[in-house]
């Protein structure tokens, strides 16, 4: 089930029914594009249509960030989890290690995605690291014979924003893996580059609050949120834009 923001879907299932989902899919041989979608980038859609379509093109919209759910609570809709990309890519990876299905990582500073990949194996024992390539490797060719010769089924590609996006949509039909991530700065947080907000902030669902504490100068960043959730209440009251359900 999806719901829309301004014309962009997301999903509204709870996070383990998008991985069964997922696995169930990729045991068919459909293949699955994953993206995460927050307020910042909803707005940013709201004005750019060639990023509209590319989230739109994803079969999996993951709500991430706090300002999904409350817009849906606003808007009467159903989306309860909040699923970050690097939860996702975490829960892949968990479920992976067990299926014995072999995952690779694109993108990142030299050495990251590798330093990321033995961590993650030290955290999930079994999981198979299929390879790993930097981001700075500009050969395509190269790049999707070593993704198609390693085997994986499940690929992370973290380049930012929209360069992944743009990477699966192009290369997809030629990829031999079936499940296609897009995970931004994933890499440099599994590899301890990063560190992310303590649990007790993310539970609480103030990662933001966090991360404007330590980085003050996010503050121009974060107002997109308020300005997201006004923009849904006013095409709320006017019958459009806002999150209508399928
Ligand atoms: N990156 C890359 N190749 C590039 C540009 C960026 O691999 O040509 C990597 C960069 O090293 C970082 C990741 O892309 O690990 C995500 O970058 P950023 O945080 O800017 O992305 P966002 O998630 O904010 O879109």
């Amino acid at each position: 089930m999806k719901e829309h923001f301004f014309g962009v879907q997301v999903n509204t299932e709870r996070f383990d029914e998008m991985l069964d989902q997922i696995f169930a899919r990729m045991k068919n041989g459909d293949k699955s594009f994953i993206v995460a979608i927050n307020p910042e980038k909803l707005m940013k859609a709201k004005r750019d249509p060639e990023l509209h379509d590319i989230l739109n093109t994803a079969d999996f919209q993951i709500p991430d960030g706090v300002g999904v759910l409350i817009a849906s609570r606003m808007m009467k809709g159903n989306i309860r989890d909040r699923i970050t990309g690097v939860d996702m890519m975490e829960q892949l990876c968990s479920r992976a290690a067990k299926t014995g299905d072999g995952v690779f990582l694109y993108g990142a500073k030299p050495g990251v995605a590798a330093q990321a990949a033995s961590n993650l194996q030290a955290k999930f024992p079994g999981l198979q690291v299929a390879g790993t390539l930097d981001g700075y490797v500009k050969d395509e060719r190269e790049i999707i014979d070593t993704i198609n010769q390693s085997g994986a089924q499940i690929l992370f590609v973290a380049l930012g924003s929209p360069t992944q996006e743009n990477f699966i949509i192009a290369n997809k039909d030629k990829l031999v893996p079936s499940v296609f991530q897009g995970v931004g700065g994933s890499f440099d947080v599994f590899s301890g580059n990063i560190k992310r907000a303590p649990a007790l902030f993310r539970k609480a669902g103030l990662e933001w609050l966090y991360r404007l504490l330590k980085e003050p100068a996010r503050w121009r960043r974060q107002l997109e949120l308020p300005k997201f959730l006004i923009a849904v209440l006013t095409g709320k009251r006017q019958g459009k834009g806002g999150g209508a359900h399928e």
